[in-house]
């Protein structure tokens, strides 16, 4: 799952990323409202976590702007302890949850799980597939209920092959899931990742489609 934070504030946004890397995420931060803009032009994140007061364009004006377009993408607000009226124009806005600072970090986490369990339309924590399971909130992944190791790049691949089952993602998709924008991509490590992963998991539980991507299949 890869994450867009957008927070001025250098303490706060860096532990929040740190925990969320710490956490299995990928995460890219950005410090302003127009870079936050940019950022989601690229449309590669899976939630954002939201500052309010911002520099150079004002968080309330972002989300009002992203909802305008259409973007459904999972906002929640990070907002101040006393700024009950920051909290209501969040929610009416768009923001789909809020979280008061200073916040617990694993409450933050859950949160998210949460927000991205919805868009997904799961009720379940665990996306189940067939014979296997991955649990974003755990990290666990279970092959007919056997606990399988794997790496977290590994874990984040199949995360996201499994929250679109039938669709075929492109090694630049997958990468985009996997490395945030300060993180080098080593070449080929899409192929080795799936490589590893159906040694674990099943020949045939990832398949290649020639020249565009790979697939977990429908189970039909
Ligand atoms: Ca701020």
């Amino acid at each position: 799952m890869r994450l867009l934070l957008v927070e001025d504030d250098s303490m706060i946004g860096e532990s929040v990323r740190k925990g969320l890397r710490q956490d299995g995420f990928t995460v890219d931060w950005v410090k302003d409202g127009r870079a936050a803009e940019a950022a989601l032009a690229g449309n590669v994140h899976d939630l954002m976590l939201l500052d309010l007061g911002l520099p150079v364009k004002d968080g309330i004006d972002v989300l009002k702007a992203l909802r305008q377009k259409g973007n459904r993408i999972p906002v929640l607000v990070l907002t101040a302890r006393d700024a009950i009226a920051d909290r209501v124009r969040g929610l009416s806005a768009g923001a789909d949850d809020y979280l008061i600072k200073p916040f617990d970090f694993e409450e933050l986490a859950a949160r998210i799980h949460a927000l991205l369990r919805r868009q997904a339309g799961r009720v379940e924590t665990a996306i189940r597939h067939g014979a296997v399971t991955l649990d974003p909130a755990t990290h666990a992944v279970t092959l007919d209920d056997r606990s399988v190791s794997v790496s977290a790049r590994e874990f984040k691949l199949l995360a996201a092959l499994l929250e679109r089952p039938g669709v075929v993602l492109s090694v630049s998709q997958l990468e985009e899931k996997i490395y945030g924008w300060d993180e080098e991509v080593g070449s080929n490590t899409v192929e080795v990742y799936i490589h590893s992963l159906r040694k674990k998991l099943g020949a045939d539980f990832i398949r290649n489609v020639r020249g565009v991507g790979y697939v977990v299949p429908k189970i039909s």
